[in-house]
C-alpha cells in the first residue's frame, strides 16, 4: 500500500496531511491536555481521528473543525464519534473564535496538529482571540516551537516569538520524531502549549503599531534598530526609551518593544 494512505485516506499534500499513529505519543498529548466533561474543547484539523477518538473517550462534547470535505463527512458518519462532535467542514483562518467561545458560554480550549503550511498565520489569527481561548496545544514544527519558545539574543528570536510571548504563556510539552506520522513528515515536530494571559504583562494600547515595529525590525534583522527603526525613531529617542541604537532586532526584549510601541502610539506624527 502507498504510504500516503492511511486507513484507506489518501492523504492531501495541500492540507498539511500527516497523521498521527503512535499510540504513545497520541498518549502523551492528551494527558498534556486533560480534557474534561463541561469544558469547550475544540480541535482543528481532526482528520482521521488520531487524537480526537481519546480525546472524546473522556468527554461528551466536542467542536472539531475539518477544511478537507471527505475527512468531515467521515467524521459525521463515525460510528463513536458523530454523536460527540460539532463538526465545522471550514478554514480554521476563517473561524470566528470568539463568537464560539459566547456560543459555547465559556473560554474554549483549542488544540490540534496542525497543517504547518498554515501553522503560522494560524496562530496569529488565534492570537487576535485570547480572550476566548482558555489555553491551547499544538503540535508544530519543532522549528516553530524553538521561535515560539525563544529570547532575545538568539537566532530563533523573531516576529513570531515577540507576538506569541505578547500573548501567551508558553510551554514546550514533548518532541515528536517524523516516524509517529504517516506520512512521515521531513522535519522534526513537537507539542507546545500556549496559555493567554489573563492580564498582559505589557500591554500595548495600539497593536497595530506594535506589527509595524517588530515587522520593520526583523525584516531587516542584520541592520541596527537606528537604521532598521530610523523612520520611526530618531537616535535619541532610541536612547531615552533606553534603546542602544546599535542593537539589532534580535537584541531587544518583548517589553521593550512593547514600550517602543506606546511610545509611538502617543506620537503619532513620528509615524510616516
Ligand atoms: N489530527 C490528525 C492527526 O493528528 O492525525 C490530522 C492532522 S494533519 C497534520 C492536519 C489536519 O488539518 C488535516 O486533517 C487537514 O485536512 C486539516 N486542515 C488543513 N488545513 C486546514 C484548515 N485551513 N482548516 C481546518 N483544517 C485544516
Amino acid at each position: 500500500m502507498s504510504k500516503l494512505v492511511h486507513q484507506g485516506h489518501l492523504a492531501r499534500k495541500r492540507f498539511g496531511q500527516n497523521f498521527l499513529h503512535d499510540d504513545n505519543i497520541i498518549d502523551s498529548i492528551v494527558s498534556a491536555i486533560h480534557p474534561l466533561p463541561d469544558q469547550a474543547i475544540v480541535e482543528i484539523g481532526p482528520g482521521l481521528g488520531a487524537l480526537t477518538e481519546p480525546v472524546a473517550e473522556r468527554i461528551d462534547r466536542m467542536t472539531v473543525i475539518e477544511l478537507d470535505r471527505d475527512l468531515a463527512a467521515r467524521l459525521a458518519t463515525h460510528p463513536f464519534l458523530q454523536s460527540k462532535l460539532t463538526i465545522l467542514q471550514q478554514d480554521a483562518m476563517t473561524v470566528d473564535f470568539a463568537a464560539m467561545s459566547q456560543q459555547l458560554g465559556q473560554p474554549l480550549r483549542v488544540f490540534g496538529n496542525l497543517p504547518y503550511n498554515i501553522s503560522t498565520p494560524l496562530m496569529f489569527h488565534l492570537f487576535s482571540y485570547t480572550q476566548a481561548i482558555r489555553d491551547m496545544h499544538f503540535m508544530l514544527q519543532k522549528e516553530v516551537v524553538n521561535r515560539l519558545v525563544a529570547g532575545p539574543d538568539s537566532k530563533a528570536y523573531g516576529r513570531l516569538s515577540v507576538m506569541a510571548q505578547y500573548y501567551c504563556q508558553i510551554i514546550p510539552v514533548l518532541e515528536v520524531p517524523p516516524t509517529s506520522f504517516r506520512p512521515a513528515p521531513k522535519v522534526d515536530s513537537a507539542v507546545v502549549r500556549l496559555v493567554p494571559y489573563a492580564e498582559l504583562p505589557y500591554p500595548v494600547s495600539d497593536l497595530g503599531v506594535l506589527a509595524r515595529i517588530t515587522s520593520q525590525a526583523f525584516n531587516q534583522r542584520r541592520k541596527t534598530v537606528r537604521n532598521s527603526l530610523g523612520n520611526l525613531f530618531t537616535v535619541e529617542q532610541l536612547k531615552d526609551l533606553g534603546i542602544d541604537p546599535i542593537m539589532r532586532a534580535e537584541n531587544i526584549s518583548v517589553a521593550q518593544y512593547c514600550h517602543l510601541a506606546n511610545w509611538l502610539a502617543e506620537h503619532p506624527s513620528q509615524q510616516d
